[in-house]
């Protein structure tokens, strides 16, 4: 899939969720909805917010809006959160483009991978009755330096109960 295939099949997406819920289709929405897909990088609210207000697209469009939207494009399934240090951005969703996320449960911290493998098994995967948009994947476990953290601080309990006896 393409980028502009992306972009109309989420377009009709968003037709088909704003008619499902009787809500009104705007220039304005669509025209954050291009501005995300178009972006080949996650954007913060205030990025997009200020795409929209200067530059070429210039519409009025009011901050709150903004907000809501992306928040009603998240519920539609047509836009990701990635949480960022304490920073939060948003990113377009299709059904080959998708995260794999390693979360440390140590410290937390997340990297993300990439997977051909797992791609393509997602994308060929049959979703019954569901529209997929797109996917999220977490694979928890221990960072390298909390691996080696957690090591030591066997070895040393086994020291320990070792002297004991
Ligand atoms: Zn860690």
């Amino acid at each position: 899939m393409d980028k502009a295939d992306g972009l109309s099949q989420a377009r009709q997406n968003l037709a088909d969720y704003l008619r499902l819920n009787s809500l009104r289709n705007t220039p304005e929405r669509n025209a954050l909805l291009e501005a995300i897909y178009q972006a080949d990088v996650p954007m913060q609210a205030e990025e997009l917010s200020k795409l929209m207000t200067e530059g070429a697209a210039s519409l009025r469009i009011s901050r709150a809006t903004v907000y809501n939207n992306l928040k009603l494009f998240e519920e539609a399934g047509l836009v990701r959160k990635i949480f960022q240090e304490d920073r939060i951005f948003f990113e377009r969703t299709d059904k080959n483009r998708g995260v794999i996320r390693l979360i440390c449960s140590g410290c937390g911290k997340t990297t993300e991978m990439n997977s051909d493998k797992v791609r393509r098994q997602i994308a060929v995967m049959r979703t019954r009755r569901f529209n997929a948009t797109g996917w999220v994947l977490n694979v928890y476990g221990f960072c390298g330096k909390c691996s080696a953290d957690l090591k030591r601080k066997q070895n040393r309990l086994n020291k320990k109960d070792k002297d004991k006896k």
